[in-house]
């Protein structure tokens, strides 16, 4: 078996004119090293499910990515985070939405996968089922950021919320901004060829109404399944929950035999363009095929397996 990890840290407007050394340096360092600690758990006959959630939390606890510590802020100013995380090989999956205060939501996800008897939990009872977990909290001077904080600052007396968007009519994204979607996830083959997806996000900056994306949504952000593939979105939420875009990618693979590459390209760059949908996907099948596919200008992301080591890139 071909035992491979794939991650991303966010797609979106993310051009070389965007960025500089030192960002680019920082982006390269913390996809390198969540790369790095996820693939070790598999080099050593790690699970996927382990190797995900091993990078995730690498991916969370770096202030750079939209998701645990660098989560945006809300409308209210809060951070609410949302995360899932599946196993390919018994579809089992746990997945939590709009909690605060837990330092790691992939942690949370797979205790509610291992131990909620349900799939699903938001708010505040998954907090309160955190604490029955012992899962570790932390003070919302943590996922204090000051970049994140002046985005927020900049929106946050509109009824906008940060991403761009052609129907520039007010409750939308805004028009023309530089968006990125930071949010973070992984997608691993095992050395059984057992399949594992997760995402992790802080959702969108100024979000209200306990507004949730695709991202902990099972088939839309997240899905895994050992007979197709292992697939975690990033991109304007909206569209992913409307196109069902994980669970699609696997359907055509299971009911119409396409390729992985197909797949993600029917999806990614046809049905969700058709749309109006922006954003990409990464993807591993049990022979440890992988699939970087997006529409947007970048994607930052990286892979590693036997035969790929350590590629990371940004940009188109
Ligand atoms: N898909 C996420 C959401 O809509 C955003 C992202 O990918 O960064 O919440």
């Amino acid at each position: 078996m071909a035992i491979t990890l794939v991650i991303h840290g966010g797609a979106g407007n993310i051009t070389p004119s965007m960025m500089n050394k030192e960002q680019e340096a920082n982006y390269h360092e913390g996809l390198e090293t969540a790369l790095n600690k996820g693939y070790a758990v598999l080099e050593k006959g790690g699970t996927a499910i382990e190797s995900v959630a091993t990078a995730i939390v690498e991916l969370e606890n770096n202030p750079i990515f939209n998701a645990g510590r660098g989560s945006v802020f809300t409308k209210k100013g809060l951070h609410e985070m949302d995360a899932a995380i599946m196993d390919g090989s018994t579809l089992a999956a746990g997945a939590i939405a709009g909690v605060r205060n837990i330092k790691n939501p992939v942690l949370l996800a797979k205790e509610v996968m291992l131990h909620s008897g349900h799939v699903f939990l938001s708010g505040k009872g998954a907090g309160e089922f955190a604490l029955s977990r012992g899962l570790e909290f932390a003070p919302d001077e943590y996922f204090y950021n000051k970049d994140r904080y002046d985005q927020w600052i900049a929106i946050r007396d509109s009824d906008y919320y940060q991403l761009d968007h052609k129907d520039d009519n007010l409750k939308g994204m805004i028009p023309n901004s530089n968006h990125k979607f930071g949010t973070v996830g992984a997608v691993a083959c095992d050395s059984h060829g057992n399949l594992a997806a997760s995402t992790s996000t802080g959702g969108m900056t100024n979000k209200r109404f306990g507004r949730i994306g695709d991202s902990p949504v099972i088939g839309s952000g997240t899905y895994a399944n050992n007979n197709t593939c292992a697939i975690s979105c990033t991109g304007h939420g909206e569209f992913f929950l409307r196109s069902v875009v994980a669970y699609d990618i696997s359907c055509l693979i299971e009911y119409k035999g396409y390729s992985l590459s197909e797949a993600c390209n029917k999806v990614v760059k046809e049905k969700l363009v058709s749309l109006g949908g922006e954003g990409g996907v990464i993807a591993v099948n049990s022979i440890g095929e992988y699939e970087f596919c997006f529409n947007s200008s970048g994607m930052f992301r990286a892979a590693k397996s036997e035969k790929d080591k350590n590629v990371i890139a940004y940009y188109k």
